[in-house]
């Protein structure tokens, strides 16, 4: 008999907890919920507290508030940023507390709200947050980014299906993809964050200089900068506790030298910005900056985004994912980019992972933007790969290697 719901709910939960966060005695937990999830947000508290977690923290997210302050606050309060909130988590995560994110949105929220209002309040959350993003992109501490189905985003993704039976489809395809249904979980995770790590070493062995990327639409060079580390599968706290920052992963990713991306790249899928769906687009880079961008749909709010700032121009991350990943072995466009972004190859606009360089954990800010590292108060992943795309390695005599060919990993591990 498969599983009820309720258990394969529990075994999500206790996936989450032992290898998400991998929850420690006595530790304090922060568990960051949209409303909607409250049925698992609960179902984590009991598995932490079993873990030994010595106090479990609720931060309960209402969406429709944040849509209510759009339609009803002044034009000219979106500068404002609750203090206590960025300050509240920060000093949690400065003290260790696993950091956990379920992150379930609309992804229709905002369409009808104001480019410019949704850019001055991604801006201040973003600079009010930064101490906070810095602590977890340094793995200061265990954190874990999930999903849960909610009717806004399951209603987004199952259109086709009559209302009842979406939010069930949802929750179908995350214990799928999350391999909850496996007999072993916990022992799934660990062979599969193995080969991940695995390709990682590989490709920090190969050290090299840049990676080619040809397929309809795109030809992009990506140089890489010296000492860059290519990650996968699981992160390593200060303490040495391993923990996996995302369910599901499936990439593995290293930093782009900020002044060296060249050439043409084309997404292939629709990027999904706070409620707003930017489709069918691409980028042209020059010594690494962007220097044209087109949207079909949603051009506007991409131009804002790269306006953020300086470094929201430049690159800050590469990732590769093979196209034989369970996410993209279902088809379906999740408009959720924790999902999404593990059905295909992606780079991100904005801010580099300190942990991407040797030493960079350690570097002043110059430092790291000397050694080739791109620094922004945003990060926003978008996908690029696809069955058609091939990718080579460029060693430091000029010669090739095969990475990808034809959207799958071209060497063994
Ligand atoms: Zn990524
Ligand atoms: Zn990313």
């Amino acid at each position: 008999m498969p599983d009820t719901f309720e258990t394969r709910l529990q075994k999500y939960a206790s996936l989450v907890v032992k290898v998400g966060m991998n929850v420690q005695p006595d530790q304090q937990v922060v568990l960051r919920a949209p409303v909607e999830a409250a049925e698992l947000a609960r179902q984590i508290a009991i598995a932490a507290y079993k873990a030994g977690a010595k106090y479990v923290h609720p931060f309960y997210n209402d969406e429709q508030l944040t849509l209510i302050r759009y339609q009803h606050a002044p034009r000219d309060s979106f500068d404002f940023f609750p203090q206590w909130y960025a300050d509240a988590l920060t000093g949690l995560a400065e003290e260790g507390a696993a950091i956990l994110s379920i992150y379930a949105t609309d992804p229709d929220l905002l369409k009808d709200q104001d480019p410019e209002l949704i850019s001055t309040a991604q801006k201040v959350a973003a600079k009010n947050m930064r101490t906070f993003s810095e602590l977890l992109s340094k793995d200061h501490a265990p954190w874990t980014v999930i999903s849960a189905s909610v009717p806004a985003w399951a209603n987004k993704v199952f259109a086709h299906l009559p209302e009842k039976e979406r939010v069930p489809a949802l929750w179908d395809a995350i214990f799928t993809i999350c391999r909850v249904d496996e007999p072993d979980p916990v022992e799934a995770w660990r062979l599969h964050t193995e080969e991940l790590a695995k390709r990682s070493a590989y490709m920090n062995e190969k050290q090299y200089v840049a990676l080619k990327y040809t397929a309809p639409g795109t030809d992009l060079t990506v140089g890489l900068p010296e000492n860059h580390i290519w990650t996968g599968g699981y992160g390593q706290t200060p303490d040495g506790v391993r923990f996996t920052a995302n369910i599901p992963t499936e990439e593995i990713f290293t930093l782009p030298h900020k002044d060296r991306v060249d050439g043409v790249v084309r997404a292939t899928l629709p990027l999904n910005l706070r409620g707003n769906l930017i489709e069918n687009f691409w980028f042209r880079f020059e010594n690494g900056k962007v220097v044209e961008a087109h949207a079909e749909k949603g051009e506007a709010i991409l131009q804002k985004l790269l306006e953020t700032d300086e470094g929201a121009m430049r690159l800050g991350e590469v990732a590769l994912v093979a196209q034989s990943s369970p996410i993209a072995q279902t088809g379906i466009l999740f408009y959720n980019t924790l999902y999404d972004e593990n059905a295909s190859c992606h780079l991100a606009l904005g801010r580099a992972y300190r942990t991407s360089l040797k030493g960079g954990e350690d570097m002043s800010p110059e430092e790291f933007a000397a050694a080739g590292g791109n620094d922004s108060l945003i990060h926003v992943d978008f996908m690029m790969g696809s069955a058609e795309m091939d990718i080579d390695g460029v060693l430091p005599d000029g010669s090739t290697e095969p990475i990808f060919r034809q959207g799958e990993w071209a060497f063994e591990v």
